[in-house]
């Protein structure tokens, strides 16, 4: 007997017919003899309307509040599930963050999972229970209810499979695995049979939202072998693993992209130590995270620095910088959000040469500017005009000779 964990994303139980077909398949899990462990996101576009929602109700809502507000999705999805298997004959039970008790810290919309209490899900599953465990959501230790982040549902599923010592993790989307890029941008797209954690997460971090980038770093650190396939199919399917020696050792392995980007430029800032730490410790201390920092040369002791947010945190890191740059002296803060971030990964880049010039020339073919370029031993990152993302990633794919398998 094995214990599986499957998760169901949004497109997956979007409707009764599609809850379903879910029930369908936890069941073909049941029979074949195994314990079963099914986690679930809220319907497709739900999130974002409770989302919408809370903003609608105050322009920056209460974080207690909005957390709790945006994990109701899910609950409704578990209960619903529950009640299908229940109605088939299936013993089946719903459990929410705080009853299983998924326990993480405070930090409200992107919250960490500190522990797992895996008792109650265990006693059902001796019982033959098929336990239906909510998504994206934990309790933290004052039992108010958190959120994991956009997406979190992923990570909820590696994370309860590494503390059940489940023995698959199977995630179910729309798509039938993971491709050498988004699929749904560009259809020379080709499906990878394996990729190794670090490939994955660095795909992941810059994008591919097929997995949650903290999803993809729990399996790596507890093991958890991963396996994305479509709900609606079959066939195909990717392994997210350990690097093995039969894993395809390309030079570029995938291509990502990131609208979720903004630019913040602090102009004209006193070039002196301890200005950069001004800037940064703030924001820092607001849970805002800094993805590429570029300083420019300093003339007669001035210079720009530019660095990118997420989209979302747009708005209140211009705040936040806004205060400091006056602090230091700058000139004055810009914004840009209509840009995004265009990423070419693979483990082979460190030992090639010449692997940025190409990326720079394929842009350079198609006419699109580079804003700012970030690099790392397995990645290199532009930041373009959010107009040219999907032309970017197709010229990209096919400079790169990703559709065929080598
Ligand atoms: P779910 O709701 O099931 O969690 P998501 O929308 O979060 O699904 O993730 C699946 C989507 O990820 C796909 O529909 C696809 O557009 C997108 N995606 C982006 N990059 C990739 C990639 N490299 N491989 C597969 N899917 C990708
Ligand atoms: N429902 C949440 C979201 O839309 C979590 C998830 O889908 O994984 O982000
Ligand atoms: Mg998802």
């Amino acid at each position: 007997m094995a214990l599986v964990v499957q998760k169901f994303g949004g497109t997956s139980v979007a409707d009764i017919d599609k809850i379903k077909n879910v029930a369908a398949k936890a069941i073909r899990e049941k029979k074949a003899g195994n314990e079963v462990v099914v986690v679930l996101s809220a319907m497709a576009g739900e999130t974002d309307r409770l989302i919408a929602l809370a903003h609608k109700a105050a322009e920056s809502p209460n974080e207690r509040e909005y957390d709790s507000l945006i994990s109701t999705g899910e609950h409704v999805t578990v209960t619903l599930l529950a009640i299908v298997l229940n109605s088939m004959g299936y013993r089946a039970k719903s459990f929410l963050g705080f009853q299983v008790k998924i326990l993480t810290d405070k930090a409200y919309k992107k919250a960490r999972i500190s522990l797992i209490d895996t008792d109650a899900i265990k006693k059902e599953l001796k019982h033959g229970t098929i336990a239906v465990v909510a998504g994206f959501q934990g309790v933290d230790e004052d039992n108010n209810i958190t959120t994991l982040g956009r997406g979190g549902s992923d990570t909820s599923a590696v994370a309860l499979a590494a503390a059940l010592n489940a023995d698959q993790c199977d995630i179910y989307t729309d798509v039938d695995g993971v491709y050498t890029t988004d699929p749904n941008v560009c259809n020379k797209a080709r499906r990878l049979d394996k990729i190794s954690y670090d490939e994955m997460l660095e795909m992941a971090m810059t994008g591919a939202k097929v997995l949650q980038p903290r999803s993809v770093e729990m399996a790596k650190k507890y093991n958890v072998p991963v396996y994305v396939k479509s709900t609606f199919s079959d066939k195909g399917g990717t392994l997210v693993t350990k690097e093995d020696k039969d894993m395809e050792k390309e030079i570029i392995s995938g291509i990502t992209y990131d609208r979720d980007q903004a630019k913040i430029t602090v102009v004209h800032v006193p070039d002196k130590p301890g200005v950069a730490a001004s800037l940064f410790t703030p924001l820092s201390e607001h849970n805002i995270s800094v993805d590429m920092i570029i300083q420019n040369v300093s003339a007669e002791g001035f210079t720009d620095l530019t660095f990118t947010v997420s989209k979302k945190e747009m708005k209140e890191a211009q705040k936040i910088v806004d205060a400091t740059a006056k602090a230091v002296g700058a000139k004055k803060v810009e914004v840009d959000d209509d840009v995004a971030k265009v990423s070419i990964i693979g483990v082979g880049m460190v030992s090639h040469s010449g692997v940025a010039a190409k990326m720079f020339k394929t842009m350079a073919n198609e006419s699109i500017n580079i804003m700012m370029i970030s690099t790392s031993e397995i990645k290199i990152s532009c930041i373009i005009k959010r107009k040219y993302t999907e032309l970017a990633v197709t010229a990209l794919h096919d400079a790169f000779g990703l559709e065929k398998k080598k």
